[in-house]
């Protein structure tokens, strides 16, 4: 069994549609992939009617900007209902803020550099959240830059004079709401630290007691150190470790299933979460 539960669609800033990652999830050999795009739980409708057409299952989730401190985190949310007012309201805010943040900056970066706002709506799908990768596929195609990577390695950069936070929620309430939403809230790339400050490890513990049920181990932005120190972590605090390939398409050179979830961790992710279903072919 393949279980990849981290990936991204053109719901969020991935580069394909959901039905078109769910048919990449089947060809690349994937029994069970998740729907986790930013902020939204927009692709959930397209993914689960092609997953069921490509024969794959889908369990739908979400990646949520979240903060503790000022320091960003990324959380995961699977099987949450996704009409709980309490996280609708806080991932319409983020999504909101988002959309400003993201012209602010480009109006920005227009001072020196021929892009604007009509240019990066180009790359934003229909109801997508809004992130800087659709700024830097803009700028490609304005040729710019040769590659999000490079968008993001200069202009786009955390410390970039360009750069500017968007609002993200506090990661405690957070979890909260996944919980009380029904869903199973594991935090992304916990040790991720090239993007910026990660969190110290008291804090995963504080949101382990807040309800909190897993961690993202394997994920190609830890090292084997991280890896291992993540998993002992989380066999301490008793939380789920999981492993997924964060892919966006062709937005980053992460490849569907480079990461994988063993099947047992994934049942016991699947028997905690009661607000929405798993699709199954
Ligand atoms: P934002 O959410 O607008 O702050 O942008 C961060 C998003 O950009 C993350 O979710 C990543 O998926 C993506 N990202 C970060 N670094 C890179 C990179 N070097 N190349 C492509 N995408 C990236
Ligand atoms: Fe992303
Ligand atoms: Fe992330
Ligand atoms: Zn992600």
């Amino acid at each position: 069994m393949a279980i990849d539960l981290h990936v991204h669609s053109t719901a969020s800033d991935g580069t394909e549609p959901p039905a078109g990652v769910m048919r990449a999830a089947a060809a690349a050999g994937l029994d069970v992939v998740a729907l986790t795009d930013h902020d939204t739980t927009a692709g959930w409708a397209e993914a689960g009617v092609a997953a069921r057409e490509a024969g794959v299952t889908l369990v739908p989730g979400a990646e949520i900007s979240c903060q503790v401190h000022g320091i960003g985190v990324h959380m995961l949310s699977y099987l949450h209902d996704p009409a709980h007012p309490a996280l609708l309201a806080e991932l319409s805010r983020t999504r909101h803020d988002r959309l400003d943040r993201a012209r602010r900056m480009v109006r920005q970066i227009g001072h020196d550099y021929d892009l604007s706002w009509e240019h990066v709506l180009e790359h934003v799908g229909d109801d997508a959240t809004v992130g800087r990768p659709h700024i830097a596929d803009a700028m490609v195609a304005r040729g710019l830059v040769a590659s999000r990577d490079e968008a993001f390695a200069t202009v786009l950069h955390n410390r970039s004079r360009y750069y500017r936070p968007h609002h993200a929620p506090d990661a405690a309430v957070v979890v909260r709401a996944i919980r009380a939403a029904g869903g199973v809230a594991v935090m992304a790339h916990p040790r991720a630290g090239r993007r910026g400050r990660v969190v110290a490890d008291a804090v995963i513990a504080d949101l382990a007691a807040a309800g909190m049920a897993g961690l993202e181990v394997d994920h190609r932005d830890h090292d084997a150190g991280d890896r291992v120190a993540l998993r002992a972590m989380a066999g301490e605090l008793g939380l789920l470790p999981t492993g997924s390939s964060d892919y966006h398409g062709t937005g980053k050179l992460n490849e569907l299933g480079e990461f994988t979830t063993a099947p047992e961790v994934l049942e016991a992710l699947v028997a905690l979460g009661t607000g929405a279903e798993v699709v199954r072919p």
